[in-house]
């Protein structure tokens, strides 16, 4: 039996940690050939390579920076050269910074609009024809739950993952006639190296050791007081880039622990 992405393409944009990561390495199990991305040690790459190709699958990597389009267009180049296009595309790299709207840091504000929204939109509309030539794509917005709902202190990351969920609906929009599909997922709390560091800065607000932290952080927000796996949210992108998926359009599926719901 043969993969079920055998002899399809896949990009994930920030998938040298993390959730992008864990996306990254089952594309690469269902047979996909992989472009990596993100920032990283050398020796943390040559890791995250080693991982997504155990299954014996191609892997590529392209350091964008992807606050700068040029670095995205270079990518997007990459990928048509080395791989001959994306027919997986899943934009998931993103950085949060926590302050209130009058001191949040202006250069942060579009450090984090450029990361996490902006980038979306120039890999989209860069690997859009040639998923149109072939009828055949997947685009996976890596949103939040702060794209449905807000929470203080992320003015920038809230707005950015509202207009990412803007972004996907259109998408899914203009390609609803074709086999080319744009959905998001909407996570809780995973605990990764983004969520770790506000964790860490809890426990010095707090005065309260790293295991209470974390507790106290997840209890907050989500009503399953446990988090959501890099794992978990693999395996519904999975089902996204399934045939079985291929009427799921525009969607924003939150896997949250019940944050929303409430
Ligand atoms: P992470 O910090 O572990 O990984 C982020 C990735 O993005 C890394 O590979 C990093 O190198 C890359 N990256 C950052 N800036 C970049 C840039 N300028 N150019 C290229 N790559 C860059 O974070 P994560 O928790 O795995 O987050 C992945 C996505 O999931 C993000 O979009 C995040 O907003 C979203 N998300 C995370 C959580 C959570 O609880 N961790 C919840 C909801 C949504």
């Amino acid at each position: 039996m043969s993969a079920p992405l055998a002899g399809k393409t896949a990009l994930v944009t920030g998938s040298t940690s993390g959730i992008g990561l864990a996306i990254a390495t089952a594309l690469g199990e269902q047979g996909a050939a992989v472009i990596l991305n993100g920032f990283g040690e050398p020796a943390q790459i040559e890791a995250a390579r080693a991982q997504v190709g155990r299954s014996g699958g191609r892997v590529a990597y392209h350091a964008a920076d992807l606050t700068r389009a040029a670095d995205v267009a270079a990518l997007m180049k990459y990928a048509e050269l080395e791989l001959g296009g994306v027919d997986v595309l899943v934009n998931n790299a993103g950085i949060q910074h926590v302050a209130a709207v009058e001191d949040f840091p202006a250069e942060r504000w579009d450090t984090i609009l450029a990361v996490n929204l902006t980038a979306a939109f120039h890999t989209t509309r860069l690997a859009l024809p040639a998923m149109r030539a072939r009828n055949w794509g997947r685009i996976v917005n890596i949103a939040s739950v702060h794209g449905l709902v807000a929470s203080t202190g992320k003015a920038a990351y809230v707005a950015a993952k509202h207009g990412l969920l803007g972004l996907t609906k259109v998408t899914a929009l203009e390609t609803a006639r074709t086999g080319v599909t744009c959905n998001a997922l909407c996570p809780g709390w995973v605990l990764t190296p983004l969520v770790q560091r506000q964790v860490d800065e809890r426990a010095v607000r707090d005065g309260i050791g790293e295991a209470e932290a974390r507790a106290a952080l997840v209890r907050e927000k989500q009503p399953s007081a446990d988090f959501v796996t890099p794992e978990q949210l693999a395996a519904t992108a999975l089902f996204l880039c399934s045939e079985a998926a291929s009427q799921v359009r525009g969607a924003a599926w939150t896997i949250d622990g019940g944050w929303v719901a409430q």
